[in-house]
């Protein structure tokens, strides 16, 4: 077991002093950290997901020792459904999904895929059965091959530049020259290595997840960062990736959601408001103000 210190696994896009980074090494592709509170209990299981169900039940979570952040949280996703995740900044969307990876252990209620408790699976066993694409993807100290394969160290090379090309990633990785020479895909990430740009990192982080093609997926923010031209290049290989399964996906622009099975507003931590797109602008509540003050007023989605 290797300890590396000051570098932030892609899992941890929620930067904050609790976490520390640990490494072991597999195949040579790190596994990393995770809270320091949660532990994997004696005798867990790998998680076996066969559907792709997420439920939460009577959820209960809370950081720090103040507010109540998630509270009486109930949450069924059937298996392939597609859910759009809304709500004003700072209503817990972000909290929903690291809580589903079990990045923190619950105050109160489960969460539980196919049945199973996520506190009663391996971490490694959950975590390697969610896609997860985030605003802000911290990517290993090591090189963009890696980094690519991280979430399915056993891929080919063609499997991998199939999925750089439909993350547009093609257009930028070759032309990569880190600090010692080393270039293309063999180029380093990180301080003494390239730096990305926050557009660049979300196409790798792209990549990797249609590379690693899990059933259960989390798209949070995922294309934030991106110009509406590459956005609108990459949308439809994520459309291609989402089909058959289960997915959440959260975005501020909510003219890149509204089109889901069905969509969730959370505010404050609790869920307010659900249903489809003319459904809740028909409701005229939380839903319908935001999506009114995005558009001027304009209630209908394009096909
Ligand atoms: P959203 O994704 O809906 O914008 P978040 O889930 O990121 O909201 O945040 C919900 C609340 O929890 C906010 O008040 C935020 O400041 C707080 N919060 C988020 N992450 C942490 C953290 N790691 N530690 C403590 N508080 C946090
Ligand atoms: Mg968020």
């Amino acid at each position: 077991v290797i300890r590396i210190h000051n570098m932030s696994g892609w899992i941890m896009w929620t930067v904050n002093g609790i976490f520390e980074d640990i490494g072991t090494v597999q195949d040579g592709i790190e596994t990393i950290s995770k809270p320091l509170t949660v532990v994997d209990r004696d005798g867990a299981q790998p998680l076996q997901v066969t559907q792709g169900e997420v439920r939460f039940e009577n959820v209960h979570f809370h950081y720090g020792k103040d507010a109540g952040l998630i509270a009486d949280l109930d949450l069924q996703v059937k298996p392939g459904e597609k859910i759009g995740l809304v709500g004003p900044s700072g209503a817990g969307k972000s909290t929903l999904m690291n809580i589903l990876l079990r990045l923190y252990d619950l105050e109160g209620g489960r969460i539980a895929v196919d049945g199973q408790d996520i506190a009663g699976v391996t971490q490694e066993s959950l975590r390697s059965q969610i896609g997860v694409v985030t605003q802000d993807t911290s990517l290993l100290h090591r090189s963009i091959r890696d980094n690519l394969l991280y979430g399915r160290p056993g891929a080919s090379d063609e499997e991998m530049l199939e999925a750089v090309r439909k993350a547009r990633a093609d257009e930028f990785i070759p032309e990569l020259v880190d600090g010692e020479g080393r270039v293309g895909y063999e180029a380093l990430v990180g301080e003494r290595g390239v730096k990305l740009s926050g557009g660049q990192r979300q196409r790798v982080a792209i990549a990797r997840v249609l590379l690693k093609n899990a059933p259960i997926l989390i798209l949070d923010e995922a294309t934030s960062a991106l110009d509406s031209e590459a956005e609108a290049a990459i949308q439809e290989s994520l459309e291609t990736l989402m089909a058959g399964k289960t997915v959440i996906a959260i975005a501020h622009r909510l003219s890149t959601i509204a089109r889901m099975d069905r969509l969730v507003v959370m505010d404050k931590g609790r869920i307010i408001e659900t249903g489809t797109h003319e459904q809740l602008i028909a409701r005229d509540g939380l839903y319908a103000r935001l999506w009114k003050r995005q558009t001027g007023g304009f209630v209908g989605v394009e096909a």
